[in-house]
């Protein structure tokens, strides 16, 4: 039996793991940590039976254990919570689906305890890959790709070794507003960014989908994972999402993996790397596809893109700036406080106040998104 812990078992990422653990019957899952979809997560209680489960919520957690109450499971609430789950005695790999920055202690956490790391959570490499990427190596742990992309280059990378690499091809669908123009991108509504042409997702990555910013946040999540320079990594528009990434190695041959546009591919490589199991679902028929397209993304309309590449080849507190400006501004524009097109005016803002820290340690990132967060409120 493999055993597991999730953070974020409540959400897109999180839901589609516990179907491959309700497919294959080897894995069993000791920890749950959500933020606060207690109905959702008691269920998930009552299915799988879990020893401890964290909510982030403290109200809610006490709520919880009410209603749990006939059950002999632990009920843990806020970062204490979400650091024991991480960690807790037992599991071998924890999956990181939780959303935000917030992940980054849970992930240390959990790698200093021994685990190896599924990872969906792209803000924590985004914002401590330089602390990240050297504990696993030091403690002896896998850091496992979940996103789609990174999982595609991680399997086109099989077998080969690190120096053979020329460049890597991270692949974009461009979202629900490729080939749109800044003015077409004016009174852009939510309901409009909440489409995806290709992927059901949770609401955060879809709007960052659609700004190209997730592109730019796997750029720097790939130069991490991969220990590869940012400018190694070309983004390629592929708007049937049929290729998922590819790998172009020195002596110009490309590997790609490709597939249906289904998470729970790479979920399942991850839990069980290096094996591979049957998984249901669509396949791809390639006398039914007929083409594939490919094209340049533009950055100058979607330029949360360049501006990623920027805070990646800067680095140091830059990359948390970006991604904490573009947290903030997503939920800002989910509420409709702010337009479209403001999400990346706010980055970009944040992003020229900056006076950058080389080598930031935790508590300099997350004081970088509070000062980050806290001008981004001053404007109002
Ligand atoms: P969702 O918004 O669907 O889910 C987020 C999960 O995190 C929920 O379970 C939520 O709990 C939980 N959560 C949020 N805040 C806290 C907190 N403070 N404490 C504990 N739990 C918390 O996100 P996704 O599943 O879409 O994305 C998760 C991560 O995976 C992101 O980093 C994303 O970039 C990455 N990713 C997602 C992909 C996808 O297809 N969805 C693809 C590739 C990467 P609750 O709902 O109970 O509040």
């Amino acid at each position: 039996m493999k055993k597991i812990a999730i953070l974020g078992s409540t959400g897109s990422i999180g839901t589609q793991t516990l179907e491959i653990v309700r497919e294959n019957k080897d894995i069993e899952v000791l920890g749950l940590a959500a933020g606060n979809n207690i109905t959702l997560l008691e269920n998930q209680i009552r299915e799988f039976n879990p020893v401890k489960v964290a909510v982030w919520d403290e109200k809610k957690a006490l709520q919880l254990k009410q209603n749990i109450a006939d059950l002999n499971v632990e009920v843990l609430t806020g970062m204490g919570g979400l650091l024991e789950i991480a960690a807790m005695d037992g599991t071998e790999i924890l999956v990181t689906a939780i959303v935000g920055m917030i992940g980054i202690r849970p992930t240390i956490a959990a790698i200093r305890a021994g685990k190896d790391i599924a990872l969906a959570n792209k803000e924590t490499l985004v914002t401590a890959g330089h602390i990240i990427m050297p504990l696993a190596k030091e403690c002896g742990v896998k850091i496992l790709p979940v996103d789609s992309e990174h999982s595609a280059i991680f399997q086109s990378l099989a077998g080969s070794r690190h120096g053979e690499i020329h460049k890597l091809l991270l692949t974009a669908s461009g979202g629900p507003f490729r080939g749109k123009k800044e003015e077409d991108l004016l009174n852009i509504r939510v309901e409009d960014a909440l489409k995806h042409p290709n992927w059901t997702m949770g609401q955060k990555i879809t709007i960052d989908s659609s700004t190209l910013v997730n592109k730019g946040l796997e750029v720097m999540e790939a130069r991490w994972l991969f220990n590869v320079d940012i400018d190694d990594i070309q983004v390629v528009v592929q708007p049937q999402s049929i290729i998922h990434s590819m790998v172009e190695f020195v002596d110009g041959a490309v590997i790609a993996q490709l597939g249906t546009p289904d998470m729970k591919l790479p979920i399942q490589y991850a839990l069980y790397y290096p094996e591979r199991r049957f998984l249901p679902g669509d396949r791809l028929d390639f006398w039914k596809i007929r083409q594939i397209d490919f094209e340049e993304p533009d950055m100058d309309t979607f330029y949360g893109l360049k501006l990623a590449y920027e805070a990646g080849r800067t680095g140091g507190t830059l990359p948390t700036v970006f991604n904490a400006a573009n947290e903030l501004a997503v939920s800002q524009f989910l509420k409709r406080e702010i337009k479209y097109l403001e999400i990346i005016e706010i980055i970009e803002d944040c992003m020229r106040a900056h006076k950058v820290i080389e080598s930031p340690t935790v508590e300099q990132i997350l004081d970088t998104e509070a000062a980050t967060y806290e001008r981004i409120l001053s404007r109002r």
